[in-house]
């Protein structure tokens, strides 16, 4: 849900909630893992004249106010989800495409190791960890 705590949160840092980030913002919330492509298809339902570079501004503007934030899932454009629901990693399935959402504890001994042997804060939820999926596995083993 987009709530009016944004439009005031926006509105202290000197930006107006305008109707074009609004859209984007609900876009963002409605479609999670959506590209600039899926974002622009899903604003021009409602406001037909918005472009894709509209849609990229918008993007960066609210990733740099902490409301968004994206992740790589694959070779294409990013995904992106509401920042305060982003707090998993991505697994992907090469074939099928599923995409699992992980909580990033799963990796805590990876990072904690990670961050003992070089001290790397290591940031997990970026870029998604690629593999396959229990069905597609199964299936593969079975067959
Ligand atoms: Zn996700
Ligand atoms: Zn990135
Ligand atoms: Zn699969």
């Amino acid at each position: 849900m987009v709530t009016t705590d944004w439009k005031k949160d926006l509105r202290e840092r000197g930006y107006r909630l305008t109707p074009q980030r609004q859209l984007v913002l609900e876009a963002v919330d409605t479609l999670e893992h959506a590209t600039p492509d899926d974002i622009l298809t899903e604003v021009r339902r409602t406001a037909s004249g918005v472009n894709i570079s509209t849609v990229y501004r918008t993007l960066e503007l609210l990733e740099e106010l902490g409301l968004v934030s994206h992740a790589h899932l694959g070779h294409g454009a990013p995904t992106y989800h509401l920042a305060d629901r982003h707090h998993h990693m991505h697994l992907v399935c090469r074939d099928c495409g599923s995409v699992i959402e992980a909580d990033v504890s799963v990796a805590q001994p990876l990072i904690d190791g990670l961050r003992q042997q070089f001290g790397f804060d290591t940031d997990m939820k970026h870029f998604a960890i690629f593999g396959r999926c229990a069905d597609c596995a199964g299936s593969a083993a079975g067959g």
